[in-house]
């Protein structure tokens, strides 16, 4: 399952850069989250760095992309073979 960025989002600029997948972007209002990118950071680091540094809490995880850990983990090496196969 991804996560989504709430409302509550300050724009503090914190969550963009520690994101591995580069999932994460300022959309018109507060920043956003690309659930084809996100993978809750499987593969990357034991738990979600968006949600590990953000100041106010508001980045929980999104219903509307619900997904398994293997799934997660077939995302990771699928975003991970794209990046080799541009490098
Ligand atoms: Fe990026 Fe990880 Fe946050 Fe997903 S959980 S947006 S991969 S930092
Ligand atoms: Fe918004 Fe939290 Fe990201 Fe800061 S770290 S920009 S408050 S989502």
């Amino acid at each position: 399952m991804s996560l989504k960025i709430t409302d509550e989002c300050i724009n503090c600029d914190v969550c963009e850069p520690v994101c591995p997948n580069e999932a994460i972007y300022m959309g018109e209002e507060i920043y956003e989250i690309d659930p084809h990118l996100c993978t809750e950071c499987v593969g990357h680091f034991d738990q979600p760095q968006c949600q590990l540094f953000c100041p106010v809490d508001c980045i929980p995880q999104d219903p509307d992309h619900v997904e398994t850990s293997e799934q997660l983990l077939e995302k990771y090496k699928m975003l991970i073979a794209q990046k080799s196969a541009s490098n």
